[in-house]
């Protein structure tokens, strides 16, 4: 099939715009460089996620310095959904206008939140999410409820919510995709970072792809990795030269959607030539600064098994030096003593009984977009240069995480900061903007050089929030998927 629309990467944004324009009855091609996620017994074995990281990429590539690292990347059909927590959170209003942060100031979006609001809404539609509305005290307007009901709160976590609120504070429901009583059924473990080999979670593949695929005009071709794309002198992108069981071929298309992940979409650009008038290909580079920050009481077993179903966002916008944004607070899946050891390096006679006790936090606040936070290549080798940025701010966070624990009856509280091998959360390494000078494509996601290249991933987000990114891609995406329809 030569494909009318080719998509590059079957995540979160790729496989939401296959599902937008499924029914459009165009042909579809997705590529995507892995394979689908193989059930086995690793896919619920602790030690053989996070220990000998049996899921991940083996790929490295070079630090600021020239350092090689393995970056912890997942290539499957679904992408980075396969393995994530779930919480599909929608930016804070706030988020989309400038805000002052003790590290600088973030620019802004080139949209408004209430124009993203019913993407918000159809995102959170097409994944189930669970939540509870009015209970977050930074809560966006919405135009409709949850889709479903929250994902219980564990016996410990409702005590934990008891605490939070006894002390003033406003715990919220987490946002979730996950089918709680199917995802156990498989298992009694948490699901943030576990794979999900189609049993439970809310993620590209399961509700997105599966749908799309259905249709005859929705390609899928697995272990097709994109190596650059191609145009022809009038700027029109014509295809892309992909490797397939170690041979380069050509794949022609009218219209090309990128979608490999902030990272790797950044690097195919860069490899290809295009879409950089710019300059600001691969920069700003986002991650998050985020700690883990574990709550002990010596005479309480934590006996939950998820636990990741609440949030706190009373330091979102104020609370920090000066009154400064801080960050979001919430819950992380339960790390267990086979997690703690493998995550920590203490001795298991340690882990043991702290993971026994923990209640397991997640302090996340924002990275500030940076021209010299990039992402270039080395040869066809992936170099991220990510420097820390406000730093200070989370520090200040997770400080005063500490203190509201204690207060809350937790007298030992333990932190630490999740290292930069890690990209979970990348964006922003194409961003979106009205001036072609100073951005790579516009707000519905289209290349400012190129008129038939659209990006749709994580890569386009002007400001990395202090949330978690997926439902923002997915919600972007569906806009990309409705302005692709509309201009043809
Ligand atoms: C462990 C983990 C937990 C997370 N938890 C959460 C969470 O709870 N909530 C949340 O909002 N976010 C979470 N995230 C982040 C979230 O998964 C990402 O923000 C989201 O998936 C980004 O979507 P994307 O389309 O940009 O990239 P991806 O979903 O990663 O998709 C990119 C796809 O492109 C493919 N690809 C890459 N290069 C090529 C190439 N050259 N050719 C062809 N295909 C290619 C990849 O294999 C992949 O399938 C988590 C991530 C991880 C890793």
């Amino acid at each position: 099939m030569k494909p009318d629309v080719l998509i590059i990467g079957s995540g979160m944004g790729g496989a939401t715009v296959a599902a937008a324009l499924a029914d459009t009855g165009r042909p579809i091609l997705i590529v995507e460089r892995g394979e689908q996620l193989p059930d086995s017994d690793h896919a619920r074995d602790p030690q053989a996620i996070f220990g000998a990281g049996h899921f991940r990429s083996p790929e490295e590539w070079l630090d600021g310095e020239g350092k090689p690292f393995n970056a912890r990347m997942f290539y499957y059909v679904g992408g980075s959904t396969k393995f994530y927590g779930a919480v599909l959170l929608r930016y804070r209003a706030e988020d989309f206008r400038p805000m002052r942060h003790l590290g600088g100031k973030t620019p802004g979006w080139p949209v408004t939140y209430d124009e993203y609001e019913p993407w918000y809404t159809r995102a959170e539609a097409l994944f189930q999410v669970r939540g509870a509305a009015g209970e977050d005290p930074t809560e966006p307007p919405r135009s409709a409820p949850y889709p479903y009901p929250p994902v219980p709160d564990e016996a410990e976590i409702a005590d934990v919510r008891r605490r939070l609120r006894g002390i003033g504070l406003h715990p919220s429901s987490l946002p979730l995709g996950v089918d709680i009583a199917r995802w156990l059924e498989r298992g009694q473990h948490p699901w943030d970072g576990f794979p999900d080999t189609r049993s439970g979670k809310m993620d590209a593949e399961t509700i997105l792809l599966t749908r799309a695929l259905e249709r005859s005009n929705v390609e899928l071709a697995t272990r097709t990795r994109v190596r650059r794309l191609v145009a022809d002198q009038d700027g029109n992108v014509t295809g892309a030269v992909v490797e397939r069981n170690g041979k380069a071929e050509l794949i022609e298309a009218g219209t090309v959607v990128l979608a490999a992940g902030a990272v790797n979409s950044a690097a195919i650009l860069l490899a290809s030539g295009l879409a950089n008038s710019s300059d600001q290909v691969g920069r700003n580079f986002m991650n998050h600064n985020c700690s883990a920050v574990l709550a002990v009481h010596p005479w309480r077993h934590n006996r939950s098994i998820y636990q990741k179903t609440l949030m706190v966002n009373d330091f979102y916008l104020r609370g920090g030096p000066d009154d400064m944004p801080l960050g979001n607070i919430q819950l992380l899946g339960r790390v267990s003593r086979p997690i703690l050891k493998i995550t920590s390096g203490l001795p298991g006679w340690l882990a043991g009984p702290i993971a026994d006790r923990a209640v397991d936090f997640y302090a996340m606040s924002e990275d500030l977009p940076s021209p010299d936070s990039r992402v270039t290549l080395k040869g066809e080798q992936i170099v991220l240069n990510w420097p820390r940025s406000n730093w200070e701010t989370h520090l200040a966070l997770v400080a005063k995480l500490k203190s509201v624990l204690r207060k809350a009856g937790f007298p030992i509280v333990l932190s630490k900061p999740f290292d930069r091998a890690t990209p979970s959360h990348q964006c922003g390494t194409a961003r979106m903007g009205n001036d072609p000078r100073t951005s790579v494509v516009d707000p519905w996601g289209r290349s400012h050089d190129h008129p038939n290249l659209w990006v749709a991933d994580a890569s386009v987000l002007p400001t990395s929030a202090a949330v978690n990114p997926a439902l923002t891609v997915a919600a972007h995406a569906l806009r990309v998927g409705h302005a692709i329809a509309e201009a043809a």
